[in-house]
């Protein structure tokens, strides 16, 4: 899936050096159901991973990054698509533009998550509470921006 923040995201310890083979993910932990834009209408498409399926998260060591696991289902338009890697996913449904990075979620749990992190509202227990370190200094320091492009998102997709 395209980084809307690109290199700006913290790195797992890749250090270029050539130390290691693998290539390295945004996070070590991704969501089994990913939240993209659709590559035919732009709209909501939900990218299932069905390697990891009945698991909510797809860890570090899983076979399935490896494999192009996710099932393509658009909730706007009729476009299917099986076999996509994670590198083949478009991008992110849930962007926002705010005064610095971009802010982007998985899926519109984790953006619940983030936005009630950026609201001062406590995420303890939440399921992607985890995700809370990979919060960028720029949607915190600038977070009346993203809330207020946020509650736009929600407003609209619960019309
Ligand atoms: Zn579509």
């Amino acid at each position: 899936m395209k980084n809307p923040t690109g290199t700006k995201l913290r790195k797992t310890g890749f250090d270029g050096s050539g130390g290691s083979t693998h290539i390295r993910y945004d996070h070590k932990r991704r969501p089994n159901l990913i939240h993209i834009k659709c590559p035919k209408c732009g709209g909501l498409a939900l990218a299932q991973d069905q390697v990891s399926e009945g698991n909510e998260f797809v860890g570090d060591l899983s076979q399935s990054w490896y494999e192009s696991p996710f099932k393509i289902t658009c909730t706007e338009c009729p476009y299917r698509n099986e076999g996509v890697s994670y590198d083949g996913l478009t991008e992110p449904y849930h962007q926002f533009k705010g005064r610095g990075d971009i802010l982007w979620a998985y899926n519109s749990t984790h953006l619940e998550m983030i936005y009630k992190y950026l609201k001062n509202v406590s995420v303890k227990g939440h399921p992607y509470e985890f995700y809370q370190t990979y919060i960028h200094g720029d949607w915190i320091k600038y977070k009346e921006t993203y809330i207020k492009e946020i509650e736009k998102h929600l407003f609209k997709t619960r019309k």
